[in-house]
C-alpha cells in the first residue's frame, strides 16, 4: 500500500515566498499522477515536500494514512529523480545504478543482476563502464531513472526526468517509464511543465498555477471539462481557440458578424441569468471542421497553413467584428491554401463557454 494525502499544505519560503498555496489532493496506490503547470508554480516545491527534503510550512502530508511531516527522506521510503543529476563522479554508472541498494545490504550478485535488467530496459547497456563526466545530460538523466526505479520503492517521484534528453527518445522514454509503473505497480508523481508529457502518460493530471492546485482529474475530465481558462489554455495543443459570443438563449450562443450573427448551438445547459450576456467561447483546434462550401458554418479566410505530419494546423481569421483568429487541426489529404474562403463548424459537444475565468457550462 502506498497511498499519499496531501492536506491543506502550504510552503512559505523565507522572503515571504509562496511558492504553495493550501494545497489538497491525493494520489491512490499504483496510480500515476502527473503534476502539470508553468515554471515556477510550485511543482518541485511540492514534490521536494513529499519527498522530505523540504519542511512543511503549514498541513499535513500523509502516506497510508500516517503522518511523515517528520519524517526523513530516508524513512519515507521512496525513490526520487529529480532534474538535475547527482551522479557519483568517482563511480561508473553500473556502480552508481548499484550504490543504493548495496548500501542497504543487497548482496552484490543480486545488485548487478538488478543493475543488467533496468539498464538493458532504460537502454544503458553500452555505458555501463563509463564515468558519469563524460556522459551528455540525456544520459546522465537516463542513469538517474535507473537508479530511482531499479529500488521498487513505495513511491516514486520524478521530477522532468527527461527534460535532457533529445526530443525524438523523449516519446520513447516516456513509454518505458510508463510500463516499468505498469509491471512494477508503482504508485508514481511525475512533476512535468510539458502537458503532452502528462496527457500522455499519467492516469490523473494535477494542474498547477500561481502555487495553486487548478484541477485534478484524468485526462478526459481535464480536457472535456476544464475547470478555468487557464486549464483550458494549458492543456492541449495548439491551445483552445477563443472568440468573443453572446447568450441568445439557453441553448444558443451567437458571434457577432460584420454581416448579421452566426448562431452556434451548444450542449449542456446555462444559467437562465446569463441569457443576453456578453462571453468567450471556447473551442478546441481539434474540434473545428473546416468545409470550402455550403452556408453553415462561420465565414472566415485562411490565413496560414502549418504541417504537422499526418495533420496541417489552418489558421483562419474569421469575419466577426473582431476578426478572430482560429486554429483548426486538419487531415493532411485536404489543404486549403492561404486566402481561400472556408466555413467553421463546431460540434455542440465542442463548445465551451467562459465568463471571465470560469466556464458556464454545466
Ligand atoms: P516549479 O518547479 O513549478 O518550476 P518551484 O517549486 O521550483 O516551481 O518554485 C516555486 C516558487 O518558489 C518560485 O517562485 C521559486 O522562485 C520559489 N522558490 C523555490 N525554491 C525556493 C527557495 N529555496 N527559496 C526561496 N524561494 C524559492
Ligand atoms: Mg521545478
Amino acid at each position: 500500500m502506498s497511498r499519499v494525502d496531501i492536506k491543506n499544505v502550504w510552503k512559505i519560503y523565507e522572503g515571504n515566498v509562496e511558492a504553495v498555496q493550501d494545497l489538497n489532493f491525493f494520489i491512490e496506490d499504483g496510480e500515476f499522477l502527473a503534476v502539470l503547470g508553468p515554471s515556477g508554480c510550485g511543482k518541485s516545491t511540492t514534490l521536494r515536500m513529499i519527498a522530505g527534503l523540504e519542511d512543511i510550512t503549514e498541513g499535513e502530508i500523509r502516506f497510508d494514512g500516517k503522518v511523515v511531516n517528520n519524517l526523513s527522506p530516508s524513512e519515507r521510503n521512496l525513490a526520487l529523480a529529480f532534474e538535475s543529476y547527482a551522479l557519483y563522479a568517482r563511480l561508473n554508472v553500473h556502480e552508481n545504478i548499484a550504490f543504493p541498494m548495496r548500501a542497504k545490504g543487497m548482496s552484490r550478485a543480486e545488485a548487478d543482476k538488478k543493475v543488467m535488467w533496468i539498464a538493458d530496459i532504460l537502454n544503458v547497456t553500452d555505458i555501463l563502464k563509463k564515468k558519469p563526466g563524460s556522459l551528455s545530460g540525456g544520459h546522465k538523466q537516463r542513469v538517474n531513472l535507473c537508479r530511482a526505479l531499479v529500488r521498487q520503492p513505495n513511491i516514486t517521484l520524478l521530477d522532468e526526468p527527461i527534460s535532457h534528453m533529445d526530443v525524438r527518445v523523449r516519446a520513447n522514454m516516456r513509454a518505458r517509464i510508463r510500463r516499468l509503473h505498469d509491471e512494477l505497480k508503482l504508485t508514481t508523481i511525475y512533476v512535468t511543465h510539458d502537458q503532452e508529457e502528462a496527457v500522455s502518460l499519467a492516469d490523473r493530471v494535477a494542474v498547477m498555477n500561481h502555487a495553486k492546485l487548478q484541477q485534478i482529474g484524468t485526462v478526459d475530465e481535464i480536457w472535456n471539462h476544464p475547470a478555468n481558462r487557464f486549464v483550458a489554455t494549458f492543456v492541449g495543443e495548439p491551445e483552445m481557440n477563443f472568440i468573443k459570443g453572446r447568450i441568445e438563449n439557453k441553448n444558443q450562443v451567437s458571434i457577432s458578424m460584420k454581416d448579421g450573427k452566426s448562431i452556434l448551438p451548444f450542449h449542456g445547459t446555462v444559467d437562465e441569468k446569463s441569457v443576453g450576456s456578453e462571453i468567450t467561447v471556447g473551442v478546441r483546434p481539434q474540434q473545428v471542421r473546416l468545409y470550402m462550401d455550403g452556408n453553415d458554418g462561420i465565414p472566415g479566410v485562411v490565413d496560414l497553413t502549418q504541417f504537422q505530419g499526418e495533420s496541417v494546423i489552418v489558421t483562419v481569421i474569421l469575419d466577426d467584428l473582431d476578426m478572430s483568429e482560429v486554429k483548426a487541426v486538419v487531415e493532411a489529404d485536404w489543404l486549403p491554401a492561404p486566402g481561400e474562403k472556408v466555413r467553421l463548424e463546431m460540434a455542440p459537444e465542442a463548445i465551451h463557454l467562459f465568463d471571465g475565468e470560469m466556464p458556464i457550462l454545466q
